[in-house]
């Protein structure tokens, strides 16, 4: 059998499961309003949360250093990938986060990945929320340390699980900060106090939570008045540009530089990105009103889609899921959106559990009135079509 009939017999069951997934294109910069797939749409997915990604200061600031530092960074950071940008943006984080150090990765992918495969050793144990970021999943994988998954911010299971692993040398209790599938915000407080407790440290991924929650956005922890072991976070959200860091002391940003591989042995972020993303967090630290804007509009449709007889789930943050039930009408429904020229897309086990298919929703602070309205009213005209409301 060739590779490709053995690849397309894999994706036949992949397709079969209802499981296919297909690239879209977009041919518009990220705004609210896109020409996605050649036709116009509200977007109602994107992670642009305050619009910075198409800011025009941010775009200035990015043309200036292209002409400066060029395209592409030419090296690792140990090598010649150590820009005085780079070194400027990780001062600017450090700050912003209220914490001794940051350090830069490619990607919030990275900085997970780099971080858990890196800090535990073997002997340690990794206590997992059941709904963490795949690429904590993907870092927990890699690390010498076993894994032990607790139940969704269940802080009884967690104390259960602390309770259980006494004997391993050291306890990491890892958990997003806000969950990207349910839009709920991990209970800090009580995290912390179990760490105390227990003698755990905590490391918190906050990437949907930068830019949004806390005073000046600086996140979960800040919103809980808690300071975690380690918090790790995107600047491809909220900040409007890409990359990913990690802070915390500045011991444990030396450990990473002389330990983490994915730090080690990838390319630095380009220049240009870390210029965009300086400006990006002095606008999201003064954006009070971006972010009042932000959390109105969270509360207007979560409001208005309950009001319909909707089942939303989530905290006040933009993730938005609006749960279907049945994963082929969960589908049915996101076509029918993109008919009302509205784009959001389905989410359907494995990622989510059985029976809880949904529309995820995000919401902007850059979204005006009138699409919201237009989301609104296609909901409700949808949700009587398909007897959901
Ligand atoms: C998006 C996301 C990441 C990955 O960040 P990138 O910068 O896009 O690689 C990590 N963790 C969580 C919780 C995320 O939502």
């Amino acid at each position: 059998m060739s590779i490709d009939e053995w690849l397309s017999q894999r994706i036949e069951k992949t397709k079969q499961a209802g499981l296919y997934r297909e690239l879209r294109t977009m041919s518009t910069a990220p705004q609210p309003n896109m020409i996605v797939n050649g036709t116009q749409q509200i977007v109602f997915s994107s992670n642009n949360y305050l619009g910075l990604a198409n800011d025009p200061m941010l775009i200035e600031k990015a043309l200036n250093t292209l002409k400066e530092f060029g395209i592409g960074s030419s090296g690792s950071r140990l090598t010649t990938g150590n820009t005085e940008w780079h070194e400027k943006l990780e001062q600017r984080l450090a700050r912003f986060k209220g914490m001794e150090a940051a350090l830069l990765f490619s990607s919030g992918y990275l900085a997970n990945v780099g971080v858990l495969s890196s800090l535990p050793e073997r002997g340690d144990v990794l206590l997992s929320d059941q709904l963490n970021h795949a690429s904590i999943i993907d870092g927990c994988r890699l690390s010498k340390a076993e894994t032990v998954i607790y139940k969704h911010s269940d802080m009884s299971n967690l104390e259960e699980k602390l309770n259980e692993t006494q004997s391993y040398t050291r306890r990491f209790i890892v958990t997003d900060g806000v969950f990207s599938m349910d839009g709920t915000i991990a209970p800090l407080d009580e995290i912390m106090k179990l760490s105390k407790r227990y003698d755990a440290y905590v490391i918190v991924d906050d990437a949907h939570a930068t830019g949004v929650l806390g005073e000046g956005g600086r996140g979960t922890s800040d919103r809980f008045g808690v300071s975690p072991d380690v918090v790790i976070g995107t600047l491809s959200k909220a900040v409007g540009v890409e990359g990913g860091f990690v802070t915390g002391s500045r011991i444990l940003i030396d450990f990473l530089i002389n330990h983490s591989r994915t730090f080690i042995f990838q390319t630095s972020l380009p220049p240009v990105s870390c210029a965009a993303a300086y400006v990006a967090l002095d606008i999201v630290e003064n954006g009070q009103e971006l972010r009042e804007r932000l959390h109105r509009q969270i509360k207007l449709i979560k409001s208005s889609l309950e009001a319909m007889g909707f089942t939303v789930y989530g905290q006040d943050t933009p993730i938005i899921p609006v749960i279907i039930g049945d994963a082929a009408k969960s589908v049915r429904f996101s076509k029918r959106l993109q008919d009302y020229g509205i784009y959001a897309p389905a989410i359907r086990p494995p990622t989510v559990p059985e029976g809880e298919s949904r529309i995820r929703l995000t919401v902007t602070a850059v979204h005006n009135d009138s699409q919201i309205e237009d989301l609104l009213t296609s909901f409700k005209e949808i949700g009587r079509e398909l007897k959901i409301i």
